[in-house]
């Protein structure tokens, strides 16, 4: 089987037209350079697609701004994951109307997941006149092309072709962050979880190829980037799609033998596929934090049948306990959806004694969001959004007691922290291993560094302390 992705033919035309955007911006702007201001909503694999995007943008002469009311062009990608994202960005593009009447020359645009839904680009062609440019999640490489299209015929392109020979490789990025990476590995996701818009909006799992994306973490590692996050649905299918079983514990060793100071963490691991031998890779490999996000979304049986998880609670649990064998210091975290369809107030206290026995560092939790198009929509739904709510703070009450008392047990530990910034209150501040916030006061000439600290204050989202001795 091949990797799917854009031809070379085809890359080289994207390459024309951004020249010849690049040039009709100049006249345009008389040889100032337009402001670009773009917005992710979402995942982290959407903030990477946004990444890639705004370097086809810095490619055709746009500069950045984080004022929407002075761009030349505004960019929202948006999410579809679950109804309150899709009705932030209907909310906020409402409100860019007002910025055309000031900037006739404003290109208003909308890409991602949202817009891949045909019922939304249906709703935003009649509803919002003054969106210009919408695209969905598999032309975004033909961005320069579409942005062409728009500048020389006028009117509005909207472009949601479902294709998925659409990896595009070689492009720039333009990484948001100084020091921490993202780096795709696949795109899309074949597991049709009954609650979920992604297969639909991304279409099937596409790996990219193995040498691609070494090679892109040799040139982040040789550019001094300190954390490379490997991205994918399901990460631990990589390569699946072209015949090649377990090949992401090959991929973690392979980037782990890079030559560096840096770390590597990687998500989503889908439980149904989180192999032993990917813990064992985990386990072996001096630079990937001892950090597992395994999201398990119901610790119900039954409840996880219906999602189609294509695992239990035992073989989760079984999972996680060769996964705390292997490396007692795991931090694991999760993603827990509450109220899913059928779902009894029953069920839904397995998942509080789940969390309770895993003992999760963190926990993302989102009540039950119908999607158009997938089988729970149409599921019988008698709970009400009340109950839902209620559980919902159960639950979270629940994790906050688990979580006050791991980060008590830091209390007097030592950790290594990637100093990321400084607070509003004048602090350093990073993560840990386990991805936990730990404040601490020291030089600026620590951010991008590596650093031991030593923990003093644990409460329970974040962990105060204070620079020890290397260890
Ligand atoms: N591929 C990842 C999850 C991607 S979506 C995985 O399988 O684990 C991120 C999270 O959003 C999911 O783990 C789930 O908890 C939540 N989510 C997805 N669809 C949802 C919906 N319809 N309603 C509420 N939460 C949802
Ligand atoms: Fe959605 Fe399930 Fe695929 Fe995750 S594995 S993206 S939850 S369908």
């Amino acid at each position: 089987m091949t990797v799917l992705a854009v031809s070379q033919e085809q890359l080289n035309r994207q390459f024309e037209y951004m020249t010849e955007v690049r040039r009709l911006l100049t006249e345009r702007f008389g040889g100032e350079a337009p402001k670009a201001f773009s917005h992710t909503y979402g995942c982290q694999g959407n903030v990477a697609d946004g990444e890639r995007i705004n370097g086809l943008l810095e490619q055709m002469g746009y500069e950045f701004t984080d004022r929407p009311d002075e761009a030349d062009f505004i960019l929202f990608n948006t999410c579809a994951v679950r109804e309150h994202a899709e009705e932030r960005v209907y909310g906020n593009v409402g409100r860019l109307k007002e910025f055309k009447k000031t900037n006739p020359n404003l290109i208003i645009a909308l890409c991602g997941c949202m817009v891949q839904q045909e019922h939304v680009a249906k709703r935003l062609k009649s509803h919002f006149p003054y969106v210009d440019l919408v695209f969905g999640t598999h032309v975004q490489y033909r961005l320069p092309e579409l942005l062409y299209r728009l500048l020389t015929e006028g009117g509005r392109v909207f472009d949601i072709t479902e294709d998925d020979d659409d990896i595009a490789e070689g492009l720039r990025v333009r990484h948001n962050h100084p020091f921490k990476a993202f780096l795709p590995i696949s795109y899309g996701c074949n597991n049709f979880c009954t609650f979920c818009v992604v297969p639909h909006v991304r279409g099937r799992e596409r790996s990219r190829k193995y040498e691609d994306i070494l090679a892109d973490a040799r040139a982040l590692a040789a550019s001094g980037y300190k954390e490379i996050m490997l991205l994918g649905q399901n990460v631990n299918s990589y390569g699946k799609d072209f015949g090649e079983e377990e090949l992401f514990p090959k991929l973690l060793k392979d980037i782990n033998d890079i030559p560096g100071d840096f770390l590597i963490r990687f998500m989503t691991s889908h439980p149904r596929d989180c192999s032993h031998a990917l813990l064992d890779t985990m386990a072996a490999c001096e630079k990937v934090e001892h950090h597992l996000h395994l999201p398990v979304q119901s610790g119900n049986s039954e409840v996880l049948h219906r999602m189609n998880r294509h695992y239990d609670r035992e073989k989760y649990l079984e999972t996680i306990a060769y996964a705390r064998k292997k490396m007692p210091d795991l931090a694991i975290t999760s993603d827990i959806i509450v109220g899913f369809p059928g779902e009894t107030h029953e069920q839904f206290l397995d998942t509080i004694s789940l969390i309770r026995e895993v003992g999760y560092s963190a926990l993302y939790t989102f009540i039950y969001s119908p999607r158009v198009g997938t089988p729970g929509a149409s599921m019988p739904d008698p709970v009400t959004a009340t109950e839902k709510q209620q559980w919902f703070e159960e639950l979270q009450f629940a994790q906050e007691q688990v979580a006050a008392e791991r980060s008590a047990g830091m209390k007097g530990k030592t950790c290594r922290v990637l100093t990321e910034y400084r607070n509003k209150a004048g602090r350093l501040c990073g993560r840990n291993p386990e991805n936990t916030m730990v404040e601490f006061e020291g030089p600026d000439e620590l951010i991008g560094t590596f650093v031991d600290v030593k923990i003093t204050e644990p409460l329970t989202w974040i962990l105060k302390g204070e620079l020890a001795e290397r260890v």
